[in-house]
């Protein structure tokens, strides 16, 4: 700080001198001390890119490579000063990088749990002595303020191998059953970027997979400056590899057949693209996507609290946050008065050269970004919108915007509906919490939410509302490791963080008995199943909304026994018909969901109740459909009973966590429903294959639109019956027959299905997960085989238990 009347390093005059030491003069004399700089020393970052001479190749099977792309520039955003030159990563280098972390793969995983541990608490030491490098130069590729990469970004990006070398210890004993994927591709932005190296490399190498690494065109670094220290730290060849390049070259990386897994954080137009070319290719995939992140403001909040949260809420990297709080939720009695010091507030925020200690806000990381920003105000202030920015200098060169609040935006401007990526608040107002809740869900975007109110019981009641993977109570921006992080909707799926990030990098080992059991029917034995129905005909129909219902299209496909002779007919759906059973399940959720586990539990068990006395008449169809001997009919029917209590019994159990992040707060990891499942059932276990996904995802409160077997649709059909006498509500469960070709991917597409299960995995599967790309739902194709309904294990039900629900972590600080 300067004295009082000195001229403020940004250029404003600080008043005359008080001249009295009285009290009253001091205080007010305080109010408006300048600052002064306070720049971070850059010699080491300087020397480090040998004064912007420096070219870097890619890290590439333990040693530097050229490669054969161009070289181009990195520059420091807040001056213009070329930092360094990199290597755009070709195809070529992407074979090289992804045969290396090929060839590393197998020794990885044999020195085991323990000596991976060893290795990354090795990294976050080596990252801990350099901190100060890394800050600087994260702060000079970036242009984010020093204050927050030396205090923010790189403590947290070594708390995550800390926490992660953990894991790797914990392996082995904590994921019994489970392997590490294999090569992973993992392709990051630049808004935080050895964060989000240290997200994506720390648990991908704590599981026991090798990494190809493409860091973000505008700032790569960090990734670099971590290369060199991995390699000096003897982290062995191949285990780490870092490529490079522009948009073309993490294209390369998705594309590549050996990468079996692609971890990705941008955009959620790219992590659409990905999720299209990665559909088919059985490469696992997870999405850290973008937000459009409600922070709510209750009258009941301490408003002057509430105001440094939005400042830290979007103004924070300059806005260039994912889960910024960029849509400001004022309940309508406060709007005046918060606006009012949130103005004033905003007076003070300090923008200038990232490398000074003492300013709020840095400068925007590139040209491109400051235009779209721009951009974005043009269009608010096209659509009616008042654009406020405070009357403060900003440095004269450099990229460097204001900060910003939009009032007065009509709710379609896409100001308020598009994720802005800079410095930029939009306010709106509500009167009710129920209003709140929906204006807060009112985007495509669930990444994170802020909630404001000395009111708990009312933030708790609210939080579980809000759509979105993290919910913070009275804060915001809090991340740590051991607390996964990540989104709904198009913000993308998957965790990053603790268990449920390491989730991620881990597949079921396949059962022993090889992979799935092929979807035929077995040789007609000698008690195989009886020729023909006696009695009346029955007409087998569709279950939608809790009514048997005829096909829209009134057809019907015949149903063969295994001579091949036609037995019944199953009805023919078409894409009309799936749209009526997700409409039906969208009707069912809210209440299905906020039942308890307890009351979800009694209807399983009465289902299994009412399955369990009809045994030799599914026995029956399961025979005469696959041709199985009565034992292993009965056998099946039994299995599915054992199901619907399993899964009863977990409707209460599934319970979440509280996680031990290093802060004075409480994290609680609920399990939510996911929503709306379209599950896709095989001829493999025609019963239990059906019944067991079902009550998996009812137990946990989700509904449910049934695409039953295509081959051997009967029993599933019937079940009809059982569920009309079990007391489960209408639009819980809907079921679809049919050709799979002609429902399925109007399931897969449909906007209002939240997830899709899918356990037949054929092609059709491959184009159901490009057809999700459009509400990015979650789509689970059980390649592996991995569920044995014949004789589901424990680990089985774990995991269909998680792929029921998702994991939202509400923060709430305490103290006084
Ligand atoms: P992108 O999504 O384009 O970039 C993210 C990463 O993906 C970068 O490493 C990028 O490479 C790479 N990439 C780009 N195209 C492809 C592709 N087809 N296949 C594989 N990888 C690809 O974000 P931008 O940097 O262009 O930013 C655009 C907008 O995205 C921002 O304004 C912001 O709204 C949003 N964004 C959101 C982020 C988030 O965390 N949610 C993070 C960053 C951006 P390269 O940068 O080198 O071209």
């Amino acid at each position: 700080m300067t004295r009082q009347g000195a001229t403020t390093r940004d250029g404003t005059n600080a008043p005359p001198a008080a001249g009295s030491a009285s009290a009253s003069r001091v205080h007010e004399a305080f109010r408006h001390l300048g600052y002064g700089p306070a720049p971070e020393g850059d010699r080491t970052a300087r020397e480090w890119l040998e004064e912007g001479e420096r070219v870097f190749g890619h890290y590439v099977g333990g040693s530097w490579i050229d490669g054969a792309g161009d070289i181009r520039p990195t520059h420091c955003p807040a001056d213009g000063r070329l930092l360094a030159g990199f290597r755009d990563g070709t195809g070529d280098d992407v074979d090289r990088a992804v045969s290396a972390a090929a060839d590393a793969l197998a020794s990885w995983q044999e020195i085991g749990g323990h000596a991976r541990a060893r290795h990354l608490y090795r990294l976050a030491r080596q990252l801990q002595k350099r901190s100060r490098l890394f800050a600087v130069v994260e702060s000079l590729d970036n242009g984010k303020p020093v204050r927050e990469s030396r205090d923010l970004d790189i403590p947290l990006a070594i708390r995550h191998f800390y926490h992660h070398a953990g894991w790797a210890q914990l392996a082995p004993s904590e994921f019994p059953g489970y392997e590490p994927l294999g090569v992973v591709g993992q392709i990051i932005p630049w808004n935080f970027p050895l964060l989000m190296l240290a997200w994506k490399v720390a648990p991908a190498l704590a599981a026991g997979c090798t990494v190809v690494l493409k860091p973000a065109e505008y700032t790569p670094l960090s990734a670099l400056l971590f290369a060199e220290v991995a390699h000096e730290a003897g982290l062995p060849p191949g285990v780490l590899n870092v490529v490079t390049g522009g948009g073309a070259t993490g294209a390369a990386v998705v594309r590549h057949p050996e990468t079996r897994k692609i971890a990705f954080t941008g955009s959620t137009e790219v992590g659409r693209e990905i999720r299209r070319v990665t559909a088919g290719t059985g490469k696992h995939l997870s999405l850290e996507l973008g937000g459009k992140s409600p922070f709510v403001v209750f009258d009941s909040a301490d408003l002057d609290a509430a105001v440094e949260g939005v400042v830290d809420g979007v103004w924070f990297n300059q806005g260039q946050v994912c889960c910024a709080g960029s849509r400001l939720l004022v309940q309508e009695s406060v709007e005046a008065e918060m606006l009012d010091r949130l103005r004033a507030r905003m007076e003070t925020i300090r923008v200038g050269h990232p490398l000074d200690k003492a300013i709020d806000m840095g400068a925007i990381v590139d040209r491109v970004q400051m235009e779209r920003v721009e951009g974005y105000l043009e269009a608010g202030r096209a659509d009616g919108a008042e654009i406020w920015q405070p009357d403060r200098p900003l440095p004269k060169d450099g990229l460097f915007l204001p900060p910003t609040l939009c009032t007065g935006a009509p709710p379609s401007s896409t100001i308020v509906t598009e994720e802005i990526f800079g410095p930029v608040l939009v306010s709106l107002t509500f009167r009710t919490p129920a209003e709140a809740v929906a204006l807060a869900n009112d985007t495509r975007y669930g990444l994170a939410a802020s909630i404001w109110t000395e009111d708990m019981s009312l933030a708790l009641d609210v939080a579980p509302g809000i759509k979105a993977g993290t919910v913070w109570v009275n804060c915001t921006n809090m991340f740590d490791a051991a607390s996964g992080f990540g989104g709904y909707r198009e913000s993308g799926f998957g965790r990053e963080g603790g268990r449920e990030g390491m989730w991620e990098y881990l597949k079921p080992v396949p059962p022993a008995r090889g992979g799935r059991a092929a979807s035929v029917p077995g040789p007609a034995s000698a008690d195989a199943a009886p020729a023909a129905d006696d009695g009346v005909d029955r007409t087998r129909k569709l279950w939608i909304g809790g009514k048997q219902t005829r096909p829209d299209g009134g057809y019907s496909l015949p149903v063969v026994d295994t001579a091949g002779a036609v037995y019944a007919e199953a009805p023919r759906g078409n894409r009309k018909d799936v749209r009526n059973a997700v409409e039906a399940a969208a009707k069912a959720r809210t209440s299905w969901a906020g039942q308890s586990g307890h009351l979800r539990a009694q209807i399983l068990y009465y289902l299994a109740e009412n399955l369990a006395v009809r045994q030799e008449e599914f026995a029956h169809q399961l025979r005469r459909a696959t041709g199985a001997d009565a034992q292993s009919a009965r056998g099946e029917v039994d299995v599915a009973v054992q199901s619907l209590f399993t899964f009863a019994a977990w409707a209460d159990k599934h319970d979440g966590s509280v996680h031990s992040t290093p802060f004075r707060n409480v994290t609680f990891a609920m399990n939510e429903p996911v929503g709306t499942v379209g599950i896709r059932c095989g001829d493999h276990a025609p019963l239990a294959g059906v019944i067991g996904p079902v009550a998996a995802a009812l137990s946990q409160g989700n509904v449910v639109a049934l695409v039953v077997p295509e081959r051997f649709p009967i029993p599933a059909l019937d079940l009809v019956q059982v569920m009309e006498t079990s007391d489960v509500p209408p639009g819980t469960v809907n079921m679809l027959s049919g050709i799979h070709g002609e429902v399925v991917p109007t399931l897969a597409s449909h906007d209002d299905v939240d997830q899709l299960w899918d356990f037949v995995a054929d092609d059709l599967s491959g184009d159901s997960e490009r057809l999700s790309a459009g509400n990015l739902k979650r789509v689970w194709v059980d390649r592996e085989g991995a569920v044995d309904w014949l004789e589901p294990t424990g680990r089985d039900t774990a995991m269909l238990l998680r792929k029921a629900t998702r994991v939202k972590n509400i923060w709430v600080p305490y103290g006084v």
